[in-house]
């Protein structure tokens, strides 16, 4: 993947390089070696976001490794006249990609990271570049975790503050309404804490809001009281994806709130690293959790288990282990994807669902199940707090080199449009993935005063954001 970056840039100077920026020296002098421009040896290393399909050229990258470095950025990059772009890790560098670099530092928050818990309270402060897998590892002494998505190398920021969808969301909402305060560096370059008490709008803007608000340099969060859940997956060849997507579609309809699970289409690359028996085949994959006892648990996935899975991994495992059970990716990867969300699931989106599977093309085609807690909107929320709807389709394709990626995107596009009938004006902001997606459908009635407060906490528009606000 390394290669994919590396063929985009070139070894010349930073002063003959036609991405080098004239208030690139400026920067230097004031932030020195907290920043990094285009010439410097690490500069493609330290331009490379999670998504490797995306070549970000901002005109510096700037690594703080402390809270009041952060503040210095700031203030030198608006000094400079350049903006502002907080990035955890680039798992969503398209989104930010979309709204242009040119005059631009990235903030990358990458050696910002570590985790305390406090068993008692049951929360957990959190620097603001660090990854689900840091939570888990911290908690899970203490028998504790947290609403983590279905891969540990997001960070807890970008997706808790644009809503974040876990496998314990159907039982406890969005993980956006887990967090109790932030540390946020603002766009007057400085450090200033938000809860419900203090700077309480801005503590409801950045719920939602995101990096649109400044640079999150900690966030305390609310903790799950499992130290381990019933959960895990089951798997059959393609060729049982037209009864188990039939069975699954049924099977949602009277799911309980505790059960929060995906299917998936999965055509599986022919690769060393997957074992022989998946290599290069196409299957059909439920996976979640069950956040019942082991017997409740078993009688409520009974029926989908009647299909005789060829894998059935579902039991009582540590909850740390539950950020493996989707298989994600475990290292960054060239992906384009596409989402909508849907109202329903009739027997014709069923269809809809094994039509766009069927495009071998696509890595995955999936609906996740939503619904029951995330719908409901929580009573001292911020700017978002829940998702209308009861599905999210969600189609994901690899740009293995860059001349693929318009095919790619047509790719994962034509998938959700296979859903077009059942699209409700909603989007889930942390699967907007760029393409010019309009971000107020994931603010919904929200938008208007995230607006106002935009234009109060950042008049002059410093932060630029996966999920702009404007
Ligand atoms: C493999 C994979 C699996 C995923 N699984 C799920 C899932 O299960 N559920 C789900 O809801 N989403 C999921 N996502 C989407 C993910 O939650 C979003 O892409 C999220 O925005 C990533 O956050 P990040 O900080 O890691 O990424 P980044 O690209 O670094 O950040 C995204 C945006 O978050 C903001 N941000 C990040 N850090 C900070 C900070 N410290 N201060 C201020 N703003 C900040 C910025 O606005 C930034 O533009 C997944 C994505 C991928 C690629």
């Amino acid at each position: 993947m390394l290669e994919l970056i590396m063929t985009l840039s070139d070894t010349t100077t930073a002063a003959a390089r036609p991405d080098a920026d004239p208030r690139g020296p400026r920067l230097r002098s004031a932030l020195e070696d907290l920043i990094v421009l285009p010439g410097d040896a690490e500069w493609d290393l330290a331009r490379m976001p999670w998504n490797l399909a995306v070549d970000q050229r901002p005109v510096a990258v700037a690594r703080p490794p402390t809270a009041e470095d952060v503040v210095e950025i700031v203030r030198a990059a608006t000094a400079a006249g350049l903006r502002v772009a907080p990035q955890s890790t680039g798992h969503a560098a398209a989104a930010l990609a979309d709204t242009g670099l040119a005059d631009t530092v990235v903030v990358s928050l990458a050696r910002l990271r570590g985790v305390t818990v406090d068993p008692v309270s049951r929360t957990a402060r959190v620097l603001g570049g660090s990854h689900w897998n840091d939570v888990l590892e911290a908690t899970a002494p203490h028998g504790l975790t947290a609403p983590h998505g279905s891969a540990g190398d997001v960070s807890v920021a970008g997706y808790s503050l644009s809503g974040g969808l876990s496998f314990y969301a159907r039982t406890h909402g969005l993980a956006v309404n887990f967090v109790r305060a932030v540390q946020i560096v603002t766009a007057d370059g400085v450090l200033v804490r938000a809860s419900a008490e203090e700077n309480a709008d801005l503590f409801w803007a950045v719920r939602g809001g995101s990096g649109a608000f400044g640079v999150v340099v900690s966030l305390e969060i609310d903790l799950l009281p499992y130290a381990d859940v019933y959960a895990g997956m089951l798997l059959w060849d393609a060729a049982h994806a037209p009864e188990v997507a039939r069975a699954w579609a049924a099977w949602t309809a009277t799911a309980p709130e505790s059960a929060t699970t995906t299917l998936r289409i999965l055509n599986l690359p022919p690769l060393p690293e997957l074992p022989p028996f998946l290599s290069g085949r196409s299957v059909v994959v439920i996976d979640g959790a069950v956040l019942e006892t082991d017997e409740t648990a078993m009688a409520a996935l009974a029926p989908l288990r009647e299909l005789a899975p060829e894998i059935d991994t579902f039991a009582r495992i540590p909850a740390a282990g539950l950020v493996a059970v989707h298989m994600d990716p475990p290292q960054p990867t060239p992906a384009v994807t596409a989402h909508a969300v849907l109202d329903e699931l009739p027997d014709a989106a069923v269809e809809a669902f094994l039509r766009a599977g069927s495009d071998r093309a696509l890595f995955m085609t999936e609906l996740r199940h939503i619904g029951g807690a995330v719908a409901r909107p929580a009573a001292a929320g911020g700017a978002v707090s829940a998702l209308r709807g009861q599905f999210v389709c969600h189609a994901v394709t690899m740009v293995p080199v860059p001349e693929a990626a318009a095919g790619a995107d047509a790719s994962v596009r034509a998938a959700v449009a296979h859903f077009e009938p059942w699209h409700i004006d909603v989007l889930a902001l942390t699967f907007v993935d760029g393409g010019g997606a309009d971000r107020r459908l994931g603010y919904g009635k929200a938008a208007g005063r995230l607006s106002e407060l935009k234009r109060r906490f950042d008049p002059g528009a410093v932060f630029s954001a996966a999920q702009p606000v404007h």
